[in-house]
């Protein structure tokens, strides 16, 4: 039977396929969703306004703190939740162990985070490139993947139009303006890519909105190389600084 029971079991998977279990805790679940709603409600942004610019939880009509006399490039972020918990584990996971399906997911909760009325007024979806050295031992960028996915929800085309020109130095330790400094140079747009962003409104993809100095970044080449406008979406946002 030592063989055949690896088929066997298969095959009873085909006839009687498996509870699906909650992408975030494994719990089983009865439908075919893929996620519980406990988890659905730990991982999310609480109920409630957000920031106009980096979609923290914020009430009122002025930025929130950390949006405060910086002047983005991007002139909207949005995110699904605080990068904390199951989310921080599901951000870990789909970066280090290649998560096709985590991203398929996660990919759906940005989608929802996203208003709207922003897929209307978005062209393309360009994710934050890797260095060539770090996507050489990581295998993937995990942005990508999930622009892959976001351009398949909202049928908008995935665009790689920049290329990170040199290893970005460690940022941790860093105030926000050192780390302003640190990114300046870091992205360009890849070659002949110009021509495909003239008067483009473009939507920036990443897992993690840190201090905003990388989409920040990533916005400002896109704009000075003639793109209209940038929005930006992440899987979580840390609430530091
Ligand atoms: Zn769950
Ligand atoms: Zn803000």
């Amino acid at each position: 039977m030592g063989r055949i029971r690896p088929l066997w079991n298969g095959f009873l998977d085909l006839l009687f396929p498996p509870a699906p279990r909650c992408f975030f805790c494994q719990r089983q679940l009865a439908g075919q969703t893929q996620f519980c709603l406990d988890c659905l409600h730990t991982i999310s942004h609480p109920e409630g306004e957000l920031c106009r610019r980096c979609g923290r939880p914020w009430q009122g009509p002025a930025p929130c703190p950390q949006c405060e006399g910086k002047n983005w490039t991007f002139i909207q972020a949005r995110s699904v939740g605080p990068y904390q918990g199951e989310l921080r584990l599901a951000v870990h996971r789909l970066k280090f162990r290649n998560q096709q399906a985590g991203a398929r997911i996660l990919a759906q909760l940005m989608f929802q985070s996203i208003e709207a009325s922003w897929w209307p007024e978005l062209d393309g979806i360009v994710p934050v490139p890797l260095h060539p050295e770090r996507l050489r031992q990581r295998g993937y960028n995990q942005a990508e993947l999930l622009a892959y996915e976001l351009s398949l929800l909202s049928h908008r085309p995935m665009q790689l139009l920049l290329e990170r020109q040199h290893p970005t130095p460690a940022q941790i330790g860093l105030s926000q303006q050192q780390r302003r400094l640190n990114m300046q140079g870091a992205f360009r747009v890849a070659p002949g890519r110009q021509q495909q962003l003239q008067g483009k409104r473009l939507l920036l993809v990443d897992d993690v909105l840190t201090t905003g100095s990388t989409l920040d970044a990533c916005a400002r080449t896109l704009r000075q190389a003639g793109c209209q406008e940038v929005r930006a979406v992440t899987v979580a946002i840390t609430n530091m600084e």
